[in-house]
C-alpha cells in the first residue's frame, strides 16, 4: 500500500489551494494563518513552519545542546515541538531592563498511535491508539483522518510524517444503535480504532509505510492520526474560520505576528510556544518544565548579569499566556456567565478565574488591558459561569515555574477541542496586534 505523503510546501499548497476562491479576498494574515494551519499538523510541524517564518525575518538558531559563546540580538531555540524566540535591547542594565513574554502552545487534541499498533478483525486493518489531550470524540468518527508526525531510526535520524488522507473511525448506523440520540457513550478501547484498510500486515506496520523507513530501522515514533480537511472561510460575510487545530494554532500564529511587529524597547522580547499543553504541561518542552527558565538565564548571562541580577530581571517581568478562549454558544447562554463572556469577533479575551485557573490578577490584567487601549483593540473579558469548573491554560503553570508574573489571554471560538473549531476572522488581526503593543511595553 502506497501512502501519499506531503512535503511541506505540497501541503502550503494543497490548503491554499482548496479555499483558493475565498484566498485572494482575505487579508494576508489571515492567508497565512490559513497556510500555517495546513502546513502545521503536529507540534513538530509547528516548529518547523515557525523556524521557516523566524529565520525569513533574520532570526539565529541556537543549539541549546551547544554553549552560546556570542548571543544573537533576535535569535531562538527549537526543542522537538517548542519554540523559545527572543529580541534583546541594545543596552543591558540590571536595575532597569525588563521582560515582556508571549506565550502560546503548539499541540492540540489527537489519536495517537500505540507501539505495535496494527490489527486484523473481519478483512479490517486497524490501528489502536490513545487519546491525547482532551478531544470532543464525537467530532473525530466518521472523519476523513491522516497520519502526521515523526519516525525516528535507529541511526537517530528523524523522519517528519505528513500522509494524505487515508483512514477513518467508523460510526455506529442509527438503526443499529437507536439509542444514540438520547445516550451517546464512547467505549474508547472498543470504539476508538482507526481503520487504515481492507489490506492486512503484509505491508508492514502503519508507521515504516507512512514515514518510508523500514521496519526493522524504525526505532521509535510519535505518530497521530488528525484531520485532513483543509480551513474553511464560511459565513455570508465570510466572517469566520472553520479548522482543525485552533486550539492552539490561532496563539502561536497572532503571537508571532504580534512578536515579528514588535519593536525593539527596553525590554527583552521573548515568545515562547510550547509542546503539551492538552496533556499538562509536565514535560521537557512543556511550560512546566525548564526549557523556558533555562533559555531565560543563558540570556541574561549573556548579558554578563548576576543570579541576583537575573533574578530581579524576572521579578521586573510580564508575561502574556495566550490560549483559545470560549465564545458564547448563541444557542446555549445558560453555560456561560451572564455578564462576563466574549463574541466571536468581538476582540481577543481576557480570562479571569478566583482559583487562579488563569493566572490573570488586578496588575496583569492592567498590563493587558493598558496594551489594548494603546492598540485601540476592545478587551472582552470571560469568567466561567459559577456552576461550572471550566478549563487551565499554560499561564498559571509558567507563571510557577518562572515567578514572573502572567495573564491569561485569547481569541474566542466555539467548540473547543471539537474536530474542527470556529472562530471570528477579525479577532486574529486585532489580537496580533494587542500582543505587538504589549511586548513593546
Ligand atoms: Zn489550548
Amino acid at each position: 500500500m502506497a501512502i501519499h505523503t506531503f512535503s511541506l510546501s505540497e501541503g502550503t499548497d494543497i490548503f491554499s489551494g482548496t479555499t483558493l476562491g475565498v484566498m485572494s479576498n482575505l487579508d494576508a494574515r489571515v492567508q497565512d494563518l490559513i497556510r500555517f494551519i495546513g502546513a502545521s499538523p503536529t507540534s513538530f510541524h509547528a516548529t518547523v513552519s515557525l523556524t521557516e517564518r523566524l529565520e525569513t525575518r533574520g532570526f539565529t538558531r541556537l543549539l541549546m545542546t551547544d554553549p552560546w559563546e556570542e548571543l544573537p540580538a533576535q535569535g531562538f531555540v527549537v526543542v522537538d515541538g517548542s519554540v523559545i524566540a527572543w529580541r534583546t535591547p541594545r543596552r543591558w542594565s540590571s536595575a532597569s531592563t525588563g521582560l515582556r513574554i508571549i506565550a502560546s502552545h503548539t499541540d492540540s487534541p489527537a489519536l495517537k498511535v500505540k507501539p505495535n499498533a496494527g490489527f486484523d478483525r473481519f478483512d479490517s486493518h486497524q490501528v489502536g491508539v490513545e487519546v491525547y489531550g482532551g478531544p470532543q470524540l464525537h467530532t473525530w468518527i466518521d472523519r476523513d483522518l491522516c497520519l502526521a508526525g515523526r519516525v525516528v531510526d535507529i541511526d537517530g535520524q528523524v523522519h517528519m510524517v505528513h500522509t494524505q488522507a487515508f483512514a477513518r473511525v467508523p460510526g455506529l448506523a442509527i438503526h443499529l444503535d437507536r439509542g444514540q440520540r438520547e445516550n451517546f457513550h464512547i467505549d474508547v478501547a472498543r470504539d476508538i480504532n482507526v481503520l487504515i484498510s481492507q489490506v492486512t500486515a503484509e505491508n508492514g506496520p502503519i508507521e515504516s509505510v507512512a514515514s518510508g523507513v523500514e521496519p526493522d530501522r524504525i526505532a521509535g515514533h510519535d505518530l497521530f492520526f488528525v484531520p485532513s480537511e483543509a480551513p474553511a472561510v464560511l459565513g455570508l460575510g465570510a466572517e469566520y474560520l472553520a479548522s482543525y487545530r485552533q486550539d492552539n494554532l490561532l496563539s502561536v500564529h497572532a503571537g508571532l505576528l504580534g512578536f515579528l511587529a514588535a519593536e525593539r524597547s527596553d525590554a527583552v522580547q521573548v515568545y515562547a510556544a510550547f509542546d503539551h499543553e492538552e496533556i499538562g504541561s509536565g514535560t521537557v518542552t512543556g511550560a512546566s518544565g525548564s526549557l523556558l527558565e533555562h533559555v531565560l538565564r543563558r540570556l541574561s548571562a549573556g548579558f554578563g548579569a548576576s543570579m541576583d541580577a537575573h533574578l530581579a530581571w524576572l521579578a521586573r517581568g510580564v508575561a502574556v499566556s495566550a490560549d483559545v478562549a470560549h465564545g458564547i454558544h448563541p444557542s446555549r447562554p445558560d453555560v456561560h456567565d451572564p455578564m462576563a463572556h466574549a463574541v466571536l469577533n468581538g476582540g481577543p479575551v481576557l480570562k479571569v478565574n478566583a482559583q487562579q485557573r488563569y493566572a490573570t490578577d488586578a496588575t496583569t490584567a492592567a498590563a493587558w488591558t493598558i496594551a489594548c487601549r494603546d492598540a485601540k483593540v476592545p478587551v472582552q473579558t470571560y469568567a466561567n459561569n459559577s456552576n461550572i469548573l471550566g478549563g487551565s491554560s499554560l499561564g498559571p503553570l509558567m507563571a510557577m515555574r518562572l515567578g514572573v508574573r502572567t495573564v491569561d489571554v485569547g481569541v474566542p471560538v466555539l467548540g473547543m477541542h471539537s474536530v474542527r473549531e470556529l472562530c471570528g476572522i477579525g479577532d486574529q488581526k486585532l489580537f496580533a496586534r494587542a500582543v505587538e503593543f504589549f511586548l513593546a511595553g
